[in-house]
Formats: C-alpha cells, sequence, structure tokens
C-alpha cells in the first residue's frame, strides 16, 4: 500500500497532527516502513532517525527480537480486561521493573501513556495524604518542566508556555519553583537550592507532592541540571515528609548515561514514572511504581483502594514487547551504545557552540541539544534535513536530537553534520 497525493490530501483536510493547526497544517512526510535506525519515506528515500520516535524506540525499528515478542502474544491473547484477571505478560513485566528498579520501589500500576502516569502519580499522591488526614492539595514542580497533555499533568506544566494561558481557570493552582540554574557539568552553587527550598518550606503543610523530571527537563526546554540539585530536593522532601514523584518517563532506560536519571544523584523518589521507552517505542504502555508505604497508606484510606483502572489497564501485546524491550536491555548494550554516542555527540556538536546563531550546546547521554538565539523554522528547517537525509524535528529554539541506541558513528555523523550545516 503506498501513499497518494490524495491520501496526503485526506490527510492534511481530516486528520489533526501533534500541536498542529487543522487549517493550515505543516507538511507531513509519508514513512512506509522503519527499519533499524532508520525511516523510508514513500518515494523511496531512507532517513536516519534522530528522534527515536520521541524518545521511544531505543533498539531501533523493526527489531526482530521485539516482532517476535509481539507476534506470539498476537497469537495468545491481543487483549483481555485486567480487573479480576491476570496474565503471564504483565507479570513478567512486572516482576523486570520491580527488579530494575531501586529497591524501595515494589509496587506497579501500568496505564495507557505517559501523561496517564502522571495523573495516577498525582492522584496517588492526593489519595496518601488523605488517608492520612491530612489536606495537602497541592504540587510543588519547577518552571520548564513538561509532565504531559492530559489535565493533572498540564497543571505542572511551565505556567509560561501557552497552555496555562489557554485553560486559565480550569486548571489546578500549584506552586513553581524557578528552574535550575546550575548546569549538569558547573561548580555546584549552593544558592541554586535557595528558592525551591523556600517555597518548601513556606508551603509545607499544603504540599502532597514535589514532581519533577530528574536531570533533564525534556519538552519543556532541553534544560540538563546538576544531580546535587536533584539531591537537596530529595533531601528537602525528606525533612519535609513530602513525597517526591520522578517523571522518567524521558528519561528511563538508559538515555542519559544511566538506567534512570536519578541514579546520577543516587536518589530514590517515592513514586516513578515511567513510559515512551517502556515497550522499546512499539506501542503506548506506561508505569507508575511506588513503595509499599504509599501502596499501603492509600489502600487504608477511605475509598479502601486506589480510585484509577483504564479499559487497557496491563494491556497484554504492550506488556510482551515491553518484556522484551527490557529483556534486550538487561542484556547490557545500552551503556556502551550510550556511551560512545555521548563521546561522539560532544565531539560533533561542542564545537556549534562558537556559531554566532548558536546559543548553547548541551549533551548528556544520547542526548544533543543545540539552543539557538532565534526561534526556528520548522517546515524549512526539516524540508533541509530531510534533503540531507536526516529525521530530525527542532521545536522553539531547540534544534536536538536522541538517536536510537543501536546507531552506528557514520550514521550518527550524518545527523550532526545536518545539525551543523543547519546552524551555520
Ligand atoms: C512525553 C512525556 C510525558 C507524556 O507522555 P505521553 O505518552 O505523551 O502522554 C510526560 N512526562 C514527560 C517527562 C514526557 O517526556
Amino acid at each position: 500500500m503506498s501513499v497518494t497525493q490524495s491520501d496526503l490530501a485526506f490527510d492534511q483536510h481530516h486528520i489533526w497532527h501533534p500541536y498542529t493547526s487543522m487549517s493550515h497544517p505543516l507538511p507531513c512526510y509519508p514513512v512506509e516502513a522503519a527499519a533499524g535506525v532508520e525511516l523510508h519515506l514513500a518515494d523511496g528515500r531512507r532517513l536516519v532517525d534522530g528522534m527515536s520516535s520521541w524518545w521511544a524506540a531505543i533498539h531501533g525499528y523493526n527489531h526482530p527480537q521485539l516482532n517476535l515478542a509481539a507476534t506470539q502474544q498476537l497469537e495468545k491473547m491481543s487483549h483481555v480486561m485486567f480487573g479480576g484477571i491476570t496474565h503471564p505478560a504483565a507479570i513478567a513485566l512486572c516482576r523486570r521493573l520491580v527488579a530494575m528498579t531501586p529497591q524501595a520501589l515494589q509496587c506497579v500500576f501500568l496505564a495507557d501513556s505517559g501523561s496517564v502516569a502522571v495523573e495516577v502519580a498525582l492522584k496517588m499522591a492526593l489519595q496518601y495524604w488523605q488517608a492520612r488526614g491530612e489536606r495537602r492539595q497541592h504540587m510543588l514542580t519547577l518552571r520548564h518542566g513538561y509532565h504531559g497533555d492530559t489535565f493533572g499533568a498540564m497543571s505542572v506544566c511551565d505556567p509560561d508556555n501557552s497552555m496555562h494561558r489557554l485553560y486559565q481557570g480550569f486548571l489546578a493552582q500549584h506552586l513553581f519553583a524557578p528552574a535550575p540554574p546550575c548546569r549538569f557539568d558547573e561548580e555546584w552553587n549552593e544558592q541554586d537550592i535557595a528558592p525551591f527550598a523556600a517555597l518548601l518550606q513556606q508551603h509545607a503543610d499544603e504540599v502532597a507532592a514535589v514532581i519533577l523530571e530528574p536531570i533533564v527537563q525534556g519538552a519543556g526546554g532541553m534544560r540538563i541540571y546538576h544531580p546535587t540539585y536533584l539531591k537537596r530536593v530529595r533531601e528537602l522532601c525528606d525533612h519535609y515528609q513530602v513525597l517526591l514523584i520522578a517523571d522518567e518517563i524521558a528519561t528511563g532506560f538508559g538515555r542519559t548515561g544511566k538506567l534512570f536519571a536519578c541514579e546520577h544523584a543516587g536518589v530514590v523518589p517515592d513514586i516513578l514514572c515511567l513510559g515512551k521507552a517502556l515497550t522499546g517505542g512499539y506501542m503506548t504502555l506506561s508505569a507508575t511504581l511506588t513503595s509499599r508505604q504509599v501502596a499501603d497508606t492509600i489502600s487504608k484510606g477511605a475509598a479502601g483502594c486506589f480510585m484509577h483502572g483504564p479499559t487497557f489497564m496491563g494491556n497484554p501485546l504492550a506488556c510482551a514487547v515491553a518484556e522484551a524491550s527490557l529483556t534486550l536491555l538487561a542484556e547490557n548494550r545500552w551503556q556502551a551504545q550510550v556511551n560512545a554516542i555521548e563521546t561522539q555527540l560532544k565531539q560533533q556538536l561542542l564545537p556549534l557552540a562558537t556559531q554566532p546563531k548558536v546559543a548553547d550546546v548541551r549533551v548528556l547521554g544520547a542526548i544533543g541539544v543545540v539552543e539557538m538565539r532565534k526561534p526556528v523554522d520548522v517546515a524549512q528547517l526539516q524540508r533541509e534535513f530531510v534533503e540531507r537525509g536526516v529525521w530530525l524535528r527542532p521545536f522553539g529554539t531547540l534544534i536536538y536530537l536522541m538517536p536510537p541506541y543501536i546507531i552506528e558513528p557514520e550514521p550518527l555523523s550524518r545527523l550532526t553534520a545536518a545539525v551543523a550545516a543547519a546552524v551555520r
């Protein structure tokens, strides 16, 4: 099946794409297949993928082991309800999740997407305090954060992007500390935690939880901050007995050079949100993990249970592929792969910092970010990238790449060369 001009016209007139106008949509590139680190366009061109389909496709596309897991599960059942039923795929996946995350995280809630994992985490924090008989209904978070597009998640996203203004009066009001100013590789400045510490002290008895993206703030600005900031946040949460929710939906599963970004700071959250790369980019699935103490407290509350249960909870097909993806991670090639990507990204991107149009360049693990002084023309830049045989999708002032871990040096050089050409 091939994509015709009439198909593209139908798409333009009838199908919403992410953050896109229905009346003036940006161009879309028809992809007919994908394998390894390449997307195959309908016109026969092949693009080196620098996005991992938004952090997800860490092992590359059309992976034989992930395909096998999907087809084997398909032959048994693709879905069955999770209420009153369990199945081997969910059990195997959750066993792995409990084993690979910090010892304290023991209980897993499976849901549909990253945003829903965040909703679940926020609801858990609220029910936790309700069960303890305390009225704590606010979250404390960081500016430049991103936690998803559903209402609860949006309410803890950066308040200065348009989403808050658009839905003003409809979103829950939370507390925002300034984004961490100290860069990952700078010397730590103890003053940098002071505004956060002051906010928490001031509102300690109304804050249910702190929610943040550990080390890398993704869609809210691709900012990479100092591990000591996160360490201090954990200490302050302990001091004021506030729950810490780590949203590792983007950073989890090796992307930052550690299996989980919290490891950079040696901290363990009370609630951990996972998504994106969980299924190796095959389908949507998320997991929210908590400590036994959090789970038990919620279960002792007035409701006697946690009040959430999506229709497709624990979807067997997604669980089977996720389990296969975690099996691949457990073979432990990701560490060397991510290290090699980091070294090459540093060599090839950091020199761009001297270009007049470039404001900043930063690299951590398999993430490379070139921040421009002015917003880029996404449609124009994408056209140039596609002509150069690469797939990158900039936003705002940011040209960034996070390739699949399996990428070889040569295709990675094509990506960085395309970025270099774009900023010159
Ligand atoms: C992408 C993302 C989400 C939302 O996940 P969806 O699957 O798009 O709902 C939440 N938090 C972070 C940090 C993310 O990067």
